[in-house]
Formats: structure tokens, sequence, C-alpha cells
């Protein structure tokens, strides 16, 4: 039943108007330019909080499109330093060609992190489906031997995440530590919710016992508790740690992180490709679209 609800959605979305697949995606996207991005994150320092920026696209398909990303990319980090703002950014190699030649790939990022170090500007690297989990990762490795300013993302739901957060826990790596948003299979990822949270709360334990900073991404509730549980026993200072939310998501969970002193950072993404992001996001994800619906009616 579930099944043909999802295939339903993914069938209906391209026919719904485009002005309101942007109605409905403006909470949750800044806009489609890069001033969009500046003034939500302006407001957002405003309000205490810190950002990631993310520039919206697609997986590339050819080289050459790359290099738009990459100049999008270093327009914003140019924006960063001149606006004065509280972020830093968040990338997917895909868009720089990870599926089409990995080394091209590497060169790409190079050039984004190398002037995001030079402006002392840190940055992210997410996390896609278990297909590039591997490349993504020897991609950071190499990226981070050089620049220490970088992270990178695992996702709980995956069965691999512990014996990838041991391995690079070695380098005191930067994590950000999420659920995960790709369908899997089961062979590859866990299923149950209640055993990814289980997971989740490994995952942060291990990463603070061998000394490593993580950004706690979630608007799961529990998952704050137990990450709230993990900072006390850790004795962890305000420092060495922060809660990341995605713009537009639960901001009652985000100001009461806030207003008990923790640093969150919000994820604000935007871009001319708002809304090939938002259909390409609910193919991989139907139940992303069962969040629209709601947010839609106001039913929380
Ligand atoms: C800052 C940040 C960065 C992320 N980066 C990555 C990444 O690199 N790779 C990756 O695979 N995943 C990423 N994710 C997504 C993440 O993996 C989860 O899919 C997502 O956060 C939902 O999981 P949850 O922990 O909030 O728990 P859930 O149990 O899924 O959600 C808890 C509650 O939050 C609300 N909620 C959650 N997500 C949304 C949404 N999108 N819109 C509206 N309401 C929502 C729902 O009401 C839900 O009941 C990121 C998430 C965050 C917060």
């Amino acid at each position: 039943m579930m099944y043909l609800f999802n295939k339903l959605i993914i069938w209906f979305m391209p026919l719904v108007p485009k002005f309101i697949v942007r109605m409905v995606s403006k909470p949750y996207v800044a806009g489609s330019k890069l001033e969009d991005g500046i003034r939500v994150v302006k407001d957002l320092n405003g309000r205490g909080m810190c950002a990631t920026m993310d520039v919206l696209g697609e997986s590339a398909i050819r080289l050459e499109e790359c290099q738009e990303a990459i100049d999008e990319y270093l327009q914003v980090l140019d924006a960063i330093v001149a606006e004065k703002l509280d972020a830093n950014i968040s990338v997917k190699l895909t868009q720089l060609g990870l599926c089409l030649d990995k080394e091209a790939c590497y060169q790409n990022i190079r050039q984004i992190v190398a002037k995001a170090d030079s402006l002392n500007i840190f940055v992210r690297i997410d996390m896609e489906d278990s297909a590039v989990t591997s490349d993504t990762i020897e991609v950071f490795l190499r990226i981070n031997q050089e620049f220490k300013r970088t992270g990178i993302v695992l996702q709980a739901y995956m069965r691999r995440a512990l014996d990838d957060l041991v391995r690079l826990s070695a380098l005191k790596t930067n994590y950000r530590l999420c659920k995960g948003i790709y369908v899997e299979p089961r062979q590859v990822a866990y299923k149950d919710p209640q055993t990814v949270n289980d997971n989740f709360g490994l995952l942060i334990d291990t990463a603070f016992a061998m000394g490593s900073y993580v950004g706690i991404a979630t608007h799961d509730e529990k998952v704050v508790w137990k990450g709230l549980e993990l900072i006390h026993r850790h004795g962890l200072q305000k420092d060495q740690y922060e809660f990341q939310m995605l713009l537009g998501v639960d901001e009652e969970l985000r100001q009461i992180i806030v207003a008990a002193g923790h640093k969150l950072r919000v994820y604000v993404p935007f871009g001319k490709n708002w809304y090939a992001y938002c259909l390409r996001r609910l193919k991989e994800n139907p139940k992303m679209a069962l969040y629209i619906i709601k947010a839609m009616f106001g039913i929380r």
C-alpha cells in the first residue's frame, strides 16, 4: 500500500505547477539566488545561530558542468567574508563529478577547499547514497590530509558507519552525524527506526570517546536527548560539539536548543536548481512528500 502511495507521489510531483512546489518548499529552501542565502543566514546569525550554506545542484552528467558549481561555491566563500557571515559550506561530491571521474572530482573539490582554507572557512562534504560512500570517504581523506578545516558526514542507518567512524576517528575527523536520507537496501542499511537511533547514539559516543568534534544533525528529540546525555557523560565543553538542523524544520526545537546555550547550525540550501533538487529529493525519498503535505496543512 505504502509502495503504491510512494509510486503515486513520484508520478504526481512533476505535474504539480512549479509555483506550488516553490510555495510548499519555501520554508526549506532559502531561494534561487546567493542574495537569498545571505539574507537567511544573516537572519539566523541575528538570532544566535550559525549556518552551513549549500548551493543546490544536480549530480553532474558531464564534467564541464562542474565548473559552474565550483564558481558558485567560490562566490559563496567571498560572500561569507564580505558579509561577515557566521557560516561554512556544505558540498556534494556528485555535483563535482564524483560519478564521472574521481581524479577530476578531487581537483574540483580541492579548488573550493583551497580557497575556503585561505579564508579560514570550514568545508563539510555531504554524504550521498551508498553507491558513492567509499569514493566520498576516499576523496575526503585525500583532501583532509592537506586541509584540516574539512569534515565529512556519516549516516547512522548505514551498517558500515561504525567501522568508517573508527577508521576515520584516528585522524580526529570532524563529523556531521545524521540518520541518512536515501532509500537503501536492507543489506546496507538498518531499517528499524529504533536500531537507527541506537546506532546514532553509538556513533556519537564512539566519536566523542575518540576525541572528534561532532555535529549532531537531527530533528528527532530522542536523538537530541541522547546527544545531551553523551555530552554530559563525556564532560564536553560547548566548543566540542554542535547541533545541526535543516532550514524550516521544527523551529521550536531549534529555539529550545539555542536557549539552552548549545551551538546550533542551520543547513541553508539555495540556488537556481531548487526545483530539480526538490523533485529529486522526493524521488529519492517519497517520505519527504509527506513532510511537505503535512507542512502545507500546518500538521505537526
Ligand atoms: C543539518 C543536516 C544535514 C544533513 N545532511 C545529510 C547528508 O549529508 N546526507 C544524508 O543522507 N542526510 C542528511 N541529512 C538528513 C538526515 O539524514 C535525515 O534524513 C533527516 O534529518 C531526518 O532525520 P531526523 O534525525 O530528523 O529524524 P526523523 O525521525 O526522520 O525526523 C524527526 C522529525 O523531524 C521532522 N523532519 C525531519 N526531516 C524533515 C524534513 N526534511 N522536512 C520536514 N520535517 C522533517 C519530522 O516531523 C519528523 O517527525 C541531514 C540532516 C540535517 C539536519
